[in-house]
């Protein structure tokens, strides 16, 4: 089988030739200069991509790694903890909080509504105090984007700390880390950076690694340790690795990171906005609707659709990918066969993938007899994308 032409996927997402090209280049010793010197320079733009002046960790692993390192880390026997939950990812973490002997509380919404500042303020006024908070701020599952810059302030104002899944949020709308109180993030370079996927991007404030230290169950001299990074590398001066980097990784997530930072992260987000825009027009132009119940807290990375009656989302991804080319994303989780998700993230972002992926939808579900306005949808795709190309 062929590989498709376009990856317009919930990630991992196509790269760029410069990406390719970096993890293309010949292995180096984890010690050899050239090597450490790119991976602290790795660390820089990665603090630069999420505004923290605090310290930032290349973890290997995919994100849900670092995300389990993190309620590792940070979760004790005990531990009031409240989870915000409005998708299938946050969800998740709530799991592993318990786990790890957390006392878990919730704010719960739909899963095609975003969280809602008052609900949070009002269970922290209630039911407080916690010491840990954890949120979503991208729900990939879902295509909803939930409002970090709000829930950050709250959340310091009562005194806990905020855990954030950043993952398909970075580089795709703003993130913000010192300035919203956020004091441990985890991102995924194979979203909106379109780097590879395999690490975890965590950004780590004083009181989170303050927590760590004070609790006797954060993992230590393990894979899951984010304390080891401290000890070894950080307090080492930046010198000694706890364990040997994936040196391919790095180089293909410096690259990604280096380009995203050279057109600007503002830049960068904007871009991901307006295609993110485009598809929503183009779906709703043909008739399809989306799955957040409003456009204005739907995400930047993907446009989650609801299918018409009588198409299932399995048969669509398949025939799409087979006739066209083209491979799309179904739902996740609980969410899986109930939806389709158009991914605009790094190269799909640019020029007329928006294009193309709503085509390939409308095609698609025209072929497997369903009822929806290709044209309709192509011209408000394109009207989106030559209004910001213009305005660019
Ligand atoms: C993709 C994603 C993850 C998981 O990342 P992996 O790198 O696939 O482990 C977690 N949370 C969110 C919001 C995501 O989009």
């Amino acid at each position: 089988m062929r590989t498709p032409d376009f990856t317009l996927t919930a990630g991992p997402t196509m790269s760029s030739q410069k990406v390719l090209a970096a993890l293309g280049r010949q292995i180096t010793f984890d010690y050899d200069p050239v090597f450490l010197d790119l991976f602290r320079d790795t660390e820089r733009l990665l603090a630069q991509a999420f505004r923290t002046d605090g310290d930032v960790v290349l973890m290997q692993g995919e994100a849900v790694l670092g995300l389990e390192a993190a309620a590792r880390g940070l979760v004790r026997e005990g531990m009031r903890c409240l989870n915000l939950v409005s998708g299938v990812y946050a969800a998740w973490f709530g799991e592993w909080m318990r786990a790890y002997g957390g006392d878990v509380h919730e704010v719960r919404v739909p899963y095609d509504e975003a969280l809602d500042p008052e609900l949070v303020a009002s269970a922290l006024r209630e039911q407080g105090p916690f010491e840990l908070v954890a949120m979503v701020h991208s729900e990939t599952p879902s295509g909803v984007e939930n409002p970090l810059a709000e829930i950050g302030p709250i959340v310091h104002e009562h005194g806990a700390m905020l855990l954030a899944d950043v993952v398909s949020a970075l580089a795709g709308t703003d993130v913000r880390i010192d300035e919203w109180h956020v004091d441990l993030a985890v991102a995924g370079p194979q979203k909106c950076l379109a780097g590879p996927p395999g690490m975890s991007l965590i950004a780590i404030s004083e009181r989170a690694w303050a927590a760590m230290e004070a609790n006797p169950s954060a993992p230590r001299g393990s894979f899951l340790s984010l304390l080891d990074w401290k000890h070894r590398w950080i307090d080492g001066g930046r010198e000694a690795f706890p364990y040997t980097p994936s040196v391919s990784d790095v180089n293909g997530v410096h690259a990604a990171l280096s380009e995203a930072l050279e057109a600007g992260i503002e830049a960068t987000i904007a871009r991901h906005a307006a295609a993110a825009r485009a598809v929503r027009a183009g779906v709703q132009a043909m008739g399809l609707s989306l799955w957040p119940k409003r456009s204005e807290y739907a995400a930047n990375c993907v446009t989650a659709t609801r299918l018409p009656a009588g198409v299932g989302t399995d048969a669509l991804l398949t025939h799409v990918r087979n006739r066209y080319g083209v491979m799309l994303s179904g739902g996740y989780g609980e969410l899986k066969h109930e939806l389709v998700r158009l991914g605009h993230m790094g190269p799909a972002s640019r020029s007329l993938n928006p294009l193309v992926a709503v085509c390939a939808l409308g095609r698609g579900l025209i072929d497997l007899g369903a009822n929806v306005d290709i044209g309709a949808g192509a011209a408000a795709t394109m009207e989106v994308l030559s209004q910001a190309s213009a305005e660019a």
